[in-house]
């Protein structure tokens, strides 16, 4: 049984305020005992949330860098991360990927390099709207599982998140059928390419539009083993989520 996994991503989102806000309701409400919570919070607050989360959430960074230290001016290491405490990193995030340029290569060196220095990486995957109207979705999703299936051996570690981009921020979230042939065709793919032990204990997220509202039918789906959620991560109806597979 694959342990039920909602990731919260902030993006560049909150202040000392808001997040005060955030960390009382996630407080107050309740989180089921097999579930896993992370919240993805931006670098400079990580500390801060480190400081004041409740004991069952952990906070992953947005985003690192795939050397240890030196001259990457502006970036962040693994090591700075576990040197806060931080267990977790969302990395090929679709902003990452289409606004900041990130390639696949890079992203799957990233991954290698933060799985090596023992951080848990949600790996963000998707296709996005012309590609689906193309019927590329399918084929862009494994060639960015195979960057990184080319540079990592152990995905132990790895939670995939699949977020479709068109749904991301749009209020079009996937339909339950969307997502879950996604989710099949990736599990699948991670059989044949990878090993069918990984393919039946790996976490695959949905991402994009996820609302309290429509959380519980998405959970529902065989192949959907949690959320990676971020508008309604800063609201309260986040616990409504992290409740949704009850
Ligand atoms: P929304 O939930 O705001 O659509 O964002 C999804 C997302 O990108 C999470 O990483």
């Amino acid at each position: 049984e694959r342990t039920f996994i909602i990731g919260g991503n902030w993006k560049m989102n909150g202040d000392r305020k808001s997040i005060d806000e955030i960390i009382k309701f996630l407080r107050a409400g309740s989180i089921p005992v097999n579930n896993e919570v992370v919240i993805g919070v931006p670098a400079l607050y990580l500390d801060y949330v480190q400081q004041r989360k409740p004991k069952n959430v952990e906070i992953a960074a947005q985003n690192c860098y795939k050397a240890e230290k030196g001259a990457f001016t502006g970036e962040i290491s693994p090591d700075m991360l576990k040197d806060l405490g931080v267990k977790w990193v969302i990395l090929g995030h679709s902003e990452r990927r289409n606004i900041f340029g990130e390639t696949d290569d890079l992203i799957a060196e990233k991954t290698a390099h933060a799985l090596e220095k023992g951080l848990k990486v949600i790996l963000c995957i998707g296709e996005t709207l012309d590609e689906r109207e193309t019927g590329q979705t399918n084929e862009v999703c494994f060639r960015q599982m195979k960057a990184v299936a080319n540079k990592i051996k152990d995905w132990k570690n790895v939670v995939i998140a699949y977020e479709p981009v068109w749904a991301i921020g749009t209020g079009k979230t996937a339909t339950p059928e969307q997502a879950q042939e996604v989710h099949d065709a990736l599990r699948k793919w991670i059989a044949e390419n990878i090993g069918k032990e990984v393919a039946e204990s790996i976490r695959i997220q949905y991402g994009g539009s996820v609302t309290a509202a429509n959380a519980k039918e998405l959970a529902r789906q065989k192949d959907i083993d949690g959320f990676l959620v971020g508008g309604a991560s800063l609201k309260p109806e986040f616990v409504d989520i992290i409740n949704s597979n009850a």
